[in-house]
């Protein structure tokens, strides 16, 4: 079989090494003016999935120079104590990040737990405050999946103004924040979902397809229009002959030789969820630092 063109490889892992090396390097700069960023990632419980992106997460962090502290809790832990952690963490002056990892336990309520993190160190984006903040355009915390698919897409296509984007999947995590980003970015926007009547004919529209279902190979060769650029966020575990393997939501095999650009799975945009993370916890530090100087302001200038 002939080696795959590259051009048309959109390398999330290749990305999110530049954007770590990024990362790294505001953080050295940081640690000279004596501010060491910090992260706290909370995790609830023993699901093995978590563990694994827990500690991938803290161990990126100390890479970066990013002071990790990691609190882990039994799965009884009750919420009061969750919340009392919380408020804890918002608190310490040291932590400019906060992440709970979840799902949370069935009696912990999520929407609680997120709320009450505090907006300026809320690294996930998930807080309505900022949720909202995205949907009126404003320079937010935004969640770490669809900004590093942002990047990604600016990196293959340079101009996004005018591309027509398809989404596919509506959920709070990916697809709504992805679709808010891209409209931002003067992208006309479809989001498309379980309930829509058909799919194939919606995303044969669009210049850029994100797949956010978790649906395997969901998306085929004929529901791609040719030349598009297409961002595959699933994450699927499949058998292939015995062997158990990872692939998105589009069929990456057919879809290669008809688009202009495709991210990998495993590969693409999985590494750019982590690299953004510790972007954000920068931007949570910098969003700390001007909420703290217009406070001082404010205090100085006469009532
Ligand atoms: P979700 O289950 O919360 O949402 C899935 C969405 O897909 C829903 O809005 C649903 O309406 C839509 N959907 C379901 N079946 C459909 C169908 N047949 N046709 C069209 N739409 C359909 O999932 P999620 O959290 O958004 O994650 C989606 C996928 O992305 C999963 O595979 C997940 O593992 C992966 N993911 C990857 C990363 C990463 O870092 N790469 C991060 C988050 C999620």
């Amino acid at each position: 079989m002939n080696a795959l063109p590259s051009v048309k490889l959109i390398d999330g892992k290749a990305t999110a090494a530049r954007v770590l090396a990024e990362v790294r390097e505001q953080v050295q700069e940081l640690r000279h003016g004596g501010v060491q960023p910090g992260l706290a990632v909370v995790l609830v419980g023993a699901d093995a999935a978590s563990q694994v992106y827990v500690r991938n997460k803290v161990l990126r962090a100390e890479e970066v120079g990013i002071r990790s502290l990691e609190h882990r809790l039994p799965t009884d832990t009750t919420q009061a104590h969750l919340l009392t952690l919380i408020d804890r963490l918002n608190r310490d002056p040291e932590v400019n990040g906060i992440l709970v990892q979840l799902p949370l336990p069935t009696h912990i309520d999520e929407h609680r737990v997120l709320q009450a993190i505090s907006p300026l160190k809320d690294v996930d984006g998930f807080h309505s405050e900022n949720v909202g903040g995205l949907a009126q355009g404003r320079d937010v915390l935004t969640p770490c999946t669809p900004s590093g698919c942002m990047r990604l897409l600016r990196d293959a296509c340079g101009e996004l103004r005018g591309k027509h984007a398809v989404v596919v999947g509506r959920s709070n995590i990916v697809g709504k924040p992805m679709a808010a980003l891209l409209l931002q970015a003067d992208c006309t926007v479809t989001v498309v979902h379980s309930r829509s009547r058909d799919l194939p004919a919606l995303c044969r529209q669009a210049d850029i397809l994100v797949a956010a279902v978790g649906k395997p190979r969901l998306i085929g060769a004929d529901w791609l229009k040719p030349g598009a650029v297409v961002i595959d966020v699933g994450i699927n575990r499949v058998d292939d002959g015995g062997h158990s393997r990872l692939v998105g939501d589009v069929d990456f095999a057919a879809a290669l030789p008809q688009v202009a650009g495709i991210t990998p799975v495993p590969g693409g945009v999985g590494p750019m969820t982590i690299a953004y993370l510790m972007k954000n916890t920068l931007l949570a530090l910098d969003l700390q630092q001007q909420a703290a100087h217009q406070e001082r302001t404010a205090c100085l200038s006469p009532c």
